[in-house]
């Protein structure tokens, strides 16, 4: 029997058939499923070899129906997909090239190949290394081919949520660990994560490093000693794994957990860890900081800022947490690019418990995402208020995510604006603009006095686009002497505002709205990310604008 087909393996070969299939004019659904059944595959702990020879159902993952079920069965069975073969067959040779890095996407560097005289991804390579790509196609093209060529690498903070739960009742149920945490950058929620951590008990390390070569059907292993080992996973992160024993449990959790710079400061109070480890027994971290007078340390703070002061005068923010959420800012409806009703979208919220929301369709210049019309948002604003004389418990706000356009200037009349509760005004477009043209586009918009919350301030997407430039400091000034708030959107392929930049607003005492920016009633949930940003920025709920009941929020949006 041939050897075992790692998930990694099987993952490779469904993606890469969406990509060739994107070659192929194909229906652009079909491969977005192969996409995701990929992304499930890789995430699995379970052996996807195993599972197709134990003939077990694999339609009740997520993302994986019949046709991607009996796509599976083929390659485990066959160690080929007929389809992909026949693809490959009528592939020219540089598209057989691109085709080894499922992430490139083929037209566009078919594009670079031609323009560049280039027919290999060697000379792809080459050609990003010299910074010839970011000369002739910018920084974007850049960006793209760099994560298209990296094979191992880093993953979003919510996608390593699945793993971190699979890869933890792996290590207990298979491995033989009677304990294991996740520790790390994981623990402290940082939002792009290249490595997992975790710290286990066991009585038998080298037991538990053979298993987890197995874990995903087959994970390889770059570096093993008697306390830890260290794995590369099928779904792009590093594994590492660490030993530790109940007596210090509480004290290897606060050596795994805490960035360098805390662990620093950290031992400039209690001295060496490595010694204490040595000598002490510290089963609990609340053990470890209390014999050192300190209160304890959230691990979403431990980044060395003031974190280890503030706990030793017990002077430490009280983080926010979802149950202080209130309501959400910012959402869509079937208004522009949204799925649901603005009905829909209010009686879901009302079984979160939420006593208000606000509803910002897309404005009019946007017309890619249905940017609603100057007339169609006046008739929203009296469907909303028939609404809210209909609906009890839970009151509608009238809103607009409102482009801030090149010259500063918002996408509605005052006229219009005046009729609304609050607006989020965002940034859609020219993200080339210069930093000081960029800020200053900002300050403008900030100075117009209905504008109320700055939407997604950078405009980053993590992993796929950095955002654009802006002079945080100073929109954060000008923020706070004109009445206006800034936004943690909870998307988490945005997560922007950067916990550091709600650090420094928050600071200069902006108030911030942690909204999910929802497209549908689904997308509710993800609040829970933006929560995270917001501890990890130290956020108390007085610091956070949909903690204010109803009444203290009207009152703030008035300027
Ligand atoms: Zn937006
Ligand atoms: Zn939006």
């Amino acid at each position: 029997m041939s050897k075992v087909l790692s998930n990694g393996d099987i993952a490779d070969r469904l993606s890469t058939l969406a990509q060739l299939m994107s070659m192929e004019k194909a229906n652009p659904y079909k491969i977005k499923a192969y996409r995701r059944a990929a992304n499930t595959i890789r995430g699995l702990g379970e052996s996807v070899d195993e599972l197709v020879r134990a003939k077990a159902d694999l339609t009740v993952y997520s993302g994986i129906g019949e046709a991607i079920n009996a796509a599976i069965r083929e390659i485990v069975l066959t160690g080929t997909l007929a389809s992909l073969e026949k693809l490959r067959s009528n592939a020219s040779p540089e598209l057989i090239a691109i085709s080894a890095y499922p992430r490139l996407d083929p037209k566009r560097v078919l594009r670079i190949f031609k323009k560049l005289h280039i027919s290999s991804t060697e000379a792809l390579h080459q050609a990003l290394e010299s910074g010839e790509i970011e000369r002739t196609f910018g920084s974007r093209m850049t960006a793209h081919v760099r994560q298209g060529l990296v094979q191992v690498g880093a993953i979003l903070l919510y996608h390593a949520h699945d793993l971190v739960l699979s890869i933890e009742s792996y290590l207990r149920n298979r491995a033989g660990a009677t304990q294991a945490e996740a520790v790390g950058d994981y623990r402290r929620r940082v939002e792009v994560i290249e490595e997992i951590s975790f710290l286990v008990e066991t009585g038998d390390f080298a037991r538990l490093t053979a298993a987890m070569e197995g874990y995903g059907g087959r994970t390889s292993l770059l570096e093993s000693a008697s306390d830890s080992a260290l794995f590369a996973l099928s779904s792009g992160p590093l594994l590492k794994i660490n030993l530790a024993d109940k007596r210090n449990w509480g004290l290897s959790l606060i050596r795994r957990t805490g960035s360098k710079a805390h662990l620093k400061k950290l031992a400039a109070v209690t001295g060496s860890l490595t010694a204490l480890e040595a000598k002490g027994s510290f089963a609990t971290e609340q053990s470890f900081y209390g014999s050192f007078r300190m209160t304890f340390i959230e691990p979403e703070l431990r980044e060395g800022f003031e974190e280890i002061r503030q706990a030793r005068r017990g002077t430490l923010p009280v983080l926010v947490t979802q149950a202080d959420i209130r309501g959400d800012l910012h959402m869509h409806t079937k208004a522009s690019d949204g799925s649901h009703s603005i009905e829909q979208m209010a009686t879901t919220a009302q079984t979160l418990g939420y006593t208000y929301i606000g509803i910002s369709d897309h404005s009019q210049s946007l017309k890619i995402a249905g940017g609603v019309s100057e007339e169609a948002l006046w008739e929203q604003i009296r469907k909303i208020d028939l609404l809210n004389e209909q609906l009890g418990g839970i009151r509608i706000l009238k809103s607009a995510e409102v482009d801030i356009l090149a010259d500063g200037s918002l996408d509605y009349s005052d006229e219009l604006l005046r009729e609304l509760d609050y607006t989020v005004c965002s940034i859609h477009s020219r993200f080339a603009f210069e930093r000081e043209k960029q800020t200053e586009r900002i300050l403008r918009a900030m100075d117009n006095r209905f504008f109320t919350i700055l939407g997604h301030a950078t405009g980053r997407l993590l992993l796929k686009r950095p955002g654009y430039e802006i002079d945080m400091e100073r929109i954060a000034l000008h923020a706070k002497q004109t009445g206006s708030f800034f936004e943690i959107n909870s998307s988490p392929d945005r997560l922007d505002l950067s916990a550091e930049n709600a650090r420094t607003a928050a600071k200069l005492g902006v108030l911030i709205a942690v909204s999910t920016d929802a497209h549908s009633i689904h997308e509710f949930g993800t609040i829970r990310y933006g929560i995270e940003q917001a501890r990890r920025a130290g956020l108390e709920r007085s610091s956070v604008l949909n903690c204010q009941p109803l009444n203290a929020l009207i009152a703030l949006f008035k300027r």
